[in-house]
């Protein structure tokens, strides 16, 4: 039989795998149910939305086979399965991910989950095994096939007669060495704990043969053992579940199967709403900024279902973007399964249950920045960004949402502070809230403009995020007091003012502008200044920075 060739990337993929010293190996059954239950999903919406199929609920489930004389361990489904074509594309290349960068160093450590971030998860099977032998029959067809790889030199498939429609996985594991422990994935205890910690809510049964031991009919004392096939996994979908019911663990475990991210969530959120409209959500607050978050190419939206069916992965309309980068996913009952992505955007029920997700996220991170300043900072620095440009979009349509959540250092307090913390030390006369824009903190440190109002004490945020003007010119204000440049050239300070009226210009300004030509529009004697000799300012309330922005932009 002739051998095929995996695409390169695949290849190299699973090299990485196979030489994996990725301890946390036991995902590779998360990975493979996963499929199984995404199978059935398929099958079971088919099903949902096709009249000629009859359907039987009992028909779906998944089951794992350990067998240990031949140290195989079988995971069987009755999901949609796959075509010769399908066994190809899907398990001999990695297409879908063209996130997986192969010129970095990739590691597999603990606690990053590299396996779901790059969706590579059939291929975790060879972290645990020598062969993997996929037998499969697709939906709607007479043939099946078998797929047969022992690892990167190629992979064979050959027909092979199915009776069911439906997946078999079957792993051949390795040997036992000095530091690994194979053998364990053949035990029943282990299995059992796997199941119950990754795939608990997996909606589907998933069941395994186990033996117990039971005493005989009629004789007492005397046992056999007889073989029962029970459900591992509680069924039930984390958002139909009790909160107090659930760990901090339980939604992490959610988190990463999901695929959500990699990282560890800095915050979950769960919600039930009743009433006239009900849905259940599980949202996450990311803890880094994903990689592709500040591109093009960066999807929001969160997985949305209907009576727990997945019908759409990512719903963008759920989310606004200054919140882009939550995560999760929605399920309501109160919409329809054959609903298209149309009429979803036009869905007033959707509007209404967006709505509450966007005040419930606002709510909670109001909460975090009162309860956790140290988490919120964090939250900041990741998204603080995102939410800015949140500030600025629509003409400030959002500010109202978003301005009790932005951040900015102060001159005074050394640290990120709120607008609100700004104004409760705002001295009596003052009256505006002080800006200056630079580089850097230590740039906008040695601003000549910065010193007069240091001196009187008032304190002073620093902008250096491109960004922080834009936004703050939408605001103009907050709770009444009016932002204002340290570069405009009235600041509003009274003894400024009373200095006297503008002397004649002398001679020795009219010569440095003579100087200067048509890069400076004035040489004036400035009010501000203290022990710098000379400093820029700007007409208007825009800042020099601002307008170096503004000069670079395309027209
Ligand atoms: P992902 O699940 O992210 O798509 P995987 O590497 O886990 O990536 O699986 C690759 C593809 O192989 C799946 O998208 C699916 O099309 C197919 N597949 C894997 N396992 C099964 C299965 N048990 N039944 C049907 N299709 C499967
Ligand atoms: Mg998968």
């Amino acid at each position: 039989m002739v051998k095929k060739e995996f695409k390169a990337e695949s290849k190299r993929l699973l090299d990485l795998m196979i030489n994996s010293i990725y301890t946390n190996k036991e995902i590779f059954l998360r990975e493979l149910i996963s499929n199984a239950s995404d199978a059935i999903d398929k099958m079971y919406y088919k099903a949902l939305t096709d009249e000629n199929i009859t359907f039987n609920k009992d028909d779906y489930y998944i089951k794992v086979i350990p067998d240990k004389t031949n140290r195989t361990l079988t995971i069987f489904d009755t999901g949609i399965g796959m075509t010769k074509e399908e066994l190809e594309e899907n398990l001999g290349t990695i297409a879908k991910s063209g996130s997986f960068d192969f010129k970095k160093e990739i590691e597999l450590k603990d606690g990053y989950d590299i396996i779901g971030q790059f969706g590579v998860g059939f291929y975790s099977a060879f972290m645990v095994a020598d062969t993997v032998t996929v037998i499969s029959k697709a939906f709607g067809e007479n043939q099946g096939y078998k797929w047969e790889s022992s690892g990167a030199d190629g992979y064979t498939i050959e027909p092979y007669e199915k009776e069911l429609v439906g997946t078999e996985i079957i792993l051949k594991l390795k040997e036992n060495t000095d530091d690994e422990n194979y053998d364990e994935f053949l035990e029943e205890w282990k299995l059992k704990s796997i199941i119950k910690k990754y795939s608990d809510f997996i909606r589907y049964p998933i069941k395994m043969d186990i033996k117990k031991e039971v005493e005989k009919e009629g004789k007492k004392g005397e046992y056999e053992e007889v073989i029962e096939e029970q459900t591992i996994n509680s069924m039930v979908p984390l958002w139909r579940k009790n909160k107090n019911e659930l760990t901090p663990e339980d939604y992490e475990n959610f988190y990463r199967e999901k695929r959500y991210g990699f990282d560890k969530p800095l915050k979950y959120i769960h919600m039930t709403v009743d009433g006239a409209i009900r849905f259940n959500s599980i949202l996450y607050i990311p803890e880094h900024v994903p990689y592709d978050f500040y591109t093009k190419d960066y999807e929001k939206g969160l997985e949305l279902y209907s009576k727990g069916i997945l019908i759409m992965n990512k719903c963008p309309d759920l989310l606004p973007d200054y919140f882009s980068f939550v995560k999760g996913m929605v399920d309501s009952e109160d919409l329809s399964l054959n609903i298209s992505r149309e009429i979803l955007q036009q869905d007033r029920q959707l509007r209404i249950i967006a709505k509450r997700i966007k005040d419930k996220i606002k709510n909670e991170l109001l909460g975090l920045l009162k309860t956790d300043r140290e988490k919120y900072e964090k939250f900041f620095k990741s998204f603080g960004r995102q939410l800015k440009y949140g500030v600025y979009e629509n003409f400030g349509q959002n500010k109202e949402d978003l301005q009790d959540l932005l951040m900015f250092y102060s001159s005074t307090e050394k640290k990120l502070v709120t607008l609100e913390e700004y104004i409760s030390r705002m001295k009596e006369e003052q009256k505006y809230i002080y800006y200056a824009s630079g580089e850097s903190v230590e740039r906008i440190e040695k601003m000549p403009q910065i010193e007069v109002l240091k001196e009187k004490g008032y304190e002073i945020l620093f902008f250096t995020d491109d960004v922080d003007e834009f936004a703050i010119w939408m605001l103009f204000s907050y709770k009444d007091k009016e932002f204002k440049s340290v570069s405009s050239g009235d600041l509003g300070i009274e003894e400024l003012d009373k200095q006297g009226e503008e002397k004649e210009e002398e001679a020795i300004f009219k010569a440095i502008k003579e100087l200067l030509g048509n890069k400076v529009k004035a040489v004036k004697p400035s009010k501000i200044l203290k022990t710098h000799p000379v400093c820029l300012t700007a007409e208007g309330n825009i800042s020099i920075e601002m307008e170096k922005i503004l000069a670079n932009l395309p027209n």
